[in-house]
């Protein structure tokens, strides 16, 4: 068709329909399908946790524009993180980065350490540390930009250290989307979304994709797909892929308003520390040119002020909701300590107790701006 993310992403999976014309893909709610004969199926589909129209739709749609060859969707994000790490054998380390999402490191540290296999962290920004990590690990995790610090990790540098000491590369690029990096291009083994996120876009839906080029991976993961079972229902299905034919531009228009955001808190008293990967003094520049089309949406930040102004601070927004996720159309806000973090509270992986995240969403940046200032005043945030 075409290599134009914006365009791949509108016509993915959406050819109209043969029998109507309809130029929007069904929601194919059928849960088995007639066989014509014991075995003859129509186009291999059998039963609905195997395969399902509505979720090939999908994977073919995220394979394209993630430069894959195979798509494979799961119930949520962690569905996809546990199908990962099915992997694995008892005995195997994985290394992941030392600000990943909470619920990533709750699943390996909580769950899987009861099945033998052992997680570290470590800062992946520095390759060093990562070498003697890898040193007989199986896996490598990397989350980029991380979640809440905004790191960027070097998805090839990273990826290139782990060819050589035989690890896979998993990069989760939830923050990302494959519109800012495209993680296969750059050495990773399998690209993985929480789905739920700027995927789908729209704050409706709980989802989760993974994409390969690898087919011997494919096929395992095809297999615990199916054997485990943690699919999508096809109309959760539609909703991402309804929601990735305006990636691009809901990606677009968020960076823009972050952008906006991170520089008017930068500048802004009261505010002791701004993370964004967009600033232009900051220390990873070069790499964030290389890896990201636009330096993402998500910008986070700690007052001047003590934790309890934070409170204060993230109860205030009228426009920003106060609830977790991100990467949707609305704004939100959130303190990651006391709420998507909280899982990793007491461990290597906490994070600082007033630290503000912010998902920028698609309003008009001036009106995000004039929340946040409204925000300062009701949280009695004290100019400095
Ligand atoms: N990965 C990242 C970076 C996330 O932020 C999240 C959820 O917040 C997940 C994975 C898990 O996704 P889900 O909530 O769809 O299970």
């Amino acid at each position: 068709m075409t290599d134009r993310f914006e365009t791949l992403a509108v016509h993915v999976g959406a050819d109209p329909d043969p029998a109507t014309g309809a130029v929007v893909p069904a929601i194919q709610m059928s849960a088995t399908f007639k066989q014509d004969g014991v075995g003859q199926t129509r186009d291999g589909f059998e039963y609905g946790r195997t395969d399902n129209p509505t979720r090939r739709a999908l994977e073919s749609a995220i394979a394209a524009l993630e430069g894959a060859t195979h798509g494979i969707a799961y119930a949520s994000g962690l569905a996809a993180t546990q199908n990962v790490l099915y992997l694995l054998e008892p005995g195997d380390r994985l290394v992941v980065s030392d600000d990943v999402y909470g619920g990533t490191w709750r699943l390996a540290d909580k769950v899987w350490r009861r099945y033998g296999i052992q997680t570290d962290a470590v800062d992946l920004r520095d390759l060093d540390a990562v070498a003697a990590a890898l040193a007989g690990a199986r896996m490598i995790w990397i989350e980029t930009p991380t979640n809440p610090l905004l790191k960027v990790i070097d998805i090839s540098a990273v990826a290139r250290v782990a060819a050589t000491s035989g690890a896979l590369t998993v990069v989760d690029s939830t923050f990302a989307t494959p519109y800012l990096t495209r993680p296969l291009e750059l050495g990773a083994d399998l690209v993985l979304h929480s789905a739920t996120k700027y995927l789908g876009g729209h704050s409706d839906v709980i989802g989760g994709l993974i994409a390969t080029r690898n087919e011997e991976l494919a096929a395992t993961l095809r297999f615990h797909q199916n054997a485990a079972g943690a699919v999508p229902s096809p109309f959760d299905c539609w909703l991402v892929l309804r929601g990735l034919r305006t990636l691009a531009i809901r990606m677009e228009r968020g960076c823009t308003n972050a952008a906006v955001v991170a520089n008017w808190l930068e500048r802004r008293s009261g505010v002791a520390r701004v993370h964004w990967p967009g600033f232009s003094d900051h220390p990873q520049r070069d790499l964030v040119k290389r890896q990201m089309r636009l330096p993402g949406a998500i910008v986070s930040f700690e007052l001047a002020a003590d934790e309890a102004a934070a409170r204060r601070f993230v109860a205030a927004t009228r426009l920003f909701t106060l609830a977790e996720s991100l990467g949707a159309v609305e704004s939100l806000i959130e303190l990651p300590a006391a709420m998507t973090h909280l899982s990793v509270a007491e461990s290597a992986l906490s994070v600082p107790p007033g630290l503000i995240r912010l998902s920028v969403g698609i309003e008009a940046a001036d009106d995000l701006i004039s929340d946040l200032e409204q925000a300062f005043a009701a949280a009695g945030v004290a100019e400095a």
